[in-house]
């Protein structure tokens, strides 16, 4: 493989909040490949989001303070850059398309206004080409009748042409990394499947690194090379996709894997992993995930297991990665 086109290293974000410290991201490490798309799996509260909203420099500091590591795009580390080398990444180097569309979209806008005056702004050009070029990134999303569309506005079009549209706004600067956070999770079954089909002609157009945030594990399957599984803002395995499904390493990942609903199985009864993810601020001591699991032993309630390879290029973080890795062989 390549060298990777971003790397985060030992990431850790916290927010003070009037109830404690949230630790929401913690010592988080992941590698973005061009051409490759990189799931990054969790339930909500896993410290997913925040990690791709630090990668993108959207979080207010403070609340939120990064107490540890890098994110180096290019050679250089974003989270020691100035202002004018963040500005010219974002857009340029790592762009984002957001959850919800119709609140990312400026309403008073048209959508032609929108996508032109990032292209005036950021690459200067002048009012008729910033239009043509704006078409032009309709269509590319696969916009039908994008010329006659130009002038409308964003809630003139359905849910899934919005989310086009935002997709548009993220490519028109031909980013090398596009980060994509629940990119589907507010539309129809129909329409994210065409969206993440977008997605991915869009990567194979230009081979951009995709980072998928999600807690779809249908999706992750559809569309991911690589998986890391996040858990009470820790990274709790990796690997390749096909891997990580074939054989989980984790409990957690198990557990969601068993949880995932497949027509191929006999007991159609669906089953959920016990319990719910831990409060930020009061995460439990040793592994994150013991009163969850269904393997805990004693070890598990004091001492936090790291991240360990058990396999070429496969990692866990678990007590009894070994066994669980082995068991599901
Ligand atoms: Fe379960 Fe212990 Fe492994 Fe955590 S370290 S996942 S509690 S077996």
């Amino acid at each position: 493989m390549t060298a990777p086109v971003l790397r985060v290293e030992d990431l850790s974000v916290e927010f003070a909040t009037r109830e404690g410290t949230v630790r929401a991201v913690r010592g988080v490490g992941l590698e973005v490949h061009a051409g490759r798309t990189l799931a990054v799996l969790g339930e909500s509260g896993s410290g997913k989001s925040v990690t791709a909203q630090t990668i993108m420099g959207l979080l207010d500091m403070p609340p939120a303070r990064i107490t540890s590591g890098s994110i180096v795009y290019d050679g250089t580390d974003l989270v020691t850059a100035d202002e004018r080398t963040r500005m010219r990444v974002n857009g340029e180097g790592v762009a984002m398309v957001f959850q919800d569309a119709l609140s990312a979209l400026n309403p008073v806008y048209t959508v032609g206004h929108q996508l032109g005056e990032l292209l005036r702004v950021r690459r200067k050009l002048s009012s008729s080409a910033a239009r043509a070029k704006a078409v032009e990134l309709m269509e590319r999303v696969r916009i039908p009748a994008a010329a006659s569309r130009v002038d409308d506005y964003p809630h003139q079009f359905s849910g899934g042409m919005r989310q086009r549209i935002m997709i548009a706004l993220a490519v028109a600067l031909d980013p090398r990394v596009l980060i994509a956070d629940e990119p589907t999770t507010a539309l129809d079954v129909t329409v994210q499947a065409q969206i993440m089909q977008l997605l991915k002609e869009l990567q194979h157009e230009n081979g951009m690194g995709l980072v998928l945030i999600t807690h779809d594990l249908g999706v992750v399957a559809e569309v991911a090379d690589d998986v890391v599984v996040m858990y009470a803002g820790r990274i709790v395995e990796r690997g390749t996709a096909e891997e990580l499904f074939e054989r989980p390493a984790h409990p957690y990942t198990r557990g969601l894997l068993r949880s995932m609903p497949r027509p191929d199985r006999e007991d159609d009864e669906l089953w959920a992993i016990p319990g719910a993810p831990p409060s930020p601020v009061h995460a439990p001591g040793g592994c994150a995930f013991h009163p969850r699991c269904d393997t805990a032993i004693e070890r598990c309630r004091s001492d936090r297991p790291v991240l360990v390879p058990v396999a070429p290029g496969r990692a866990s973080a678990c007590h009894l990665r070994q066994e669980v890795f082995d068991a599901s062989a």
